[in-house]
């Protein structure tokens, strides 16, 4: 399955350890992430991203027109709700073509541990038939 994953900078080392601590799951599938959540998480897994622009220089539209696209099963983003982004226009993008095209949408830790158990147990074998 095609994994997104986005962490905002506050969120980034938390990214990491989420990544270091799921990499066996994470290892089996193809990971896509903005620019430098995507470097933090090779250099803290030696997994293999497919890294975007940077999100405020595009990365996030890149990963919108990936959804939109029915290329992504799975989007893990680690938002920081305390902070305005610059670019919120395109955060908001991407949580609603999620829902706009029923894709698994994890926006903190907690519900991210739920959606790559449930991928590990192929609870998401669904998005296979629906693609
Ligand atoms: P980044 O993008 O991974 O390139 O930092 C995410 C963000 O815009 O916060």
């Amino acid at each position: 399955m095609n994994i997104g994953l986005v962490a905002h900078d506050a969120k980034k080392k938390l990214m990491q350890n989420f990544c270091i601590a799921y990499r066996s799951i994470l290892a089996r599938h193809k990971l896509y992430a903005t620019g430098t959540t995507g470097r933090l998480i090779e250099e803290a897994t030696n997994l293999k991203v497919h890294k975007y622009l940077s999100g405020h220089l595009g990365g996030m539209q890149q990963l919108g027109a990936q959804i939109e696209h029915n290329e992504i099963d799975l989007v893990i983003f680690l938002r920081d709700p305390l902070t305005v982004k610059s670019h919120e226009p395109d955060v908001n993008v991407i949580i609603r073509m999620c829902d706009a095209h029923n894709i698994p949408l994890a926006t903190n830790l907690a519900s991210a541990e739920l959606l790559i158990r449930a991928l590990d147990r192929g609870d998401l074998e669904w998005r296979e038939m629906y693609k």
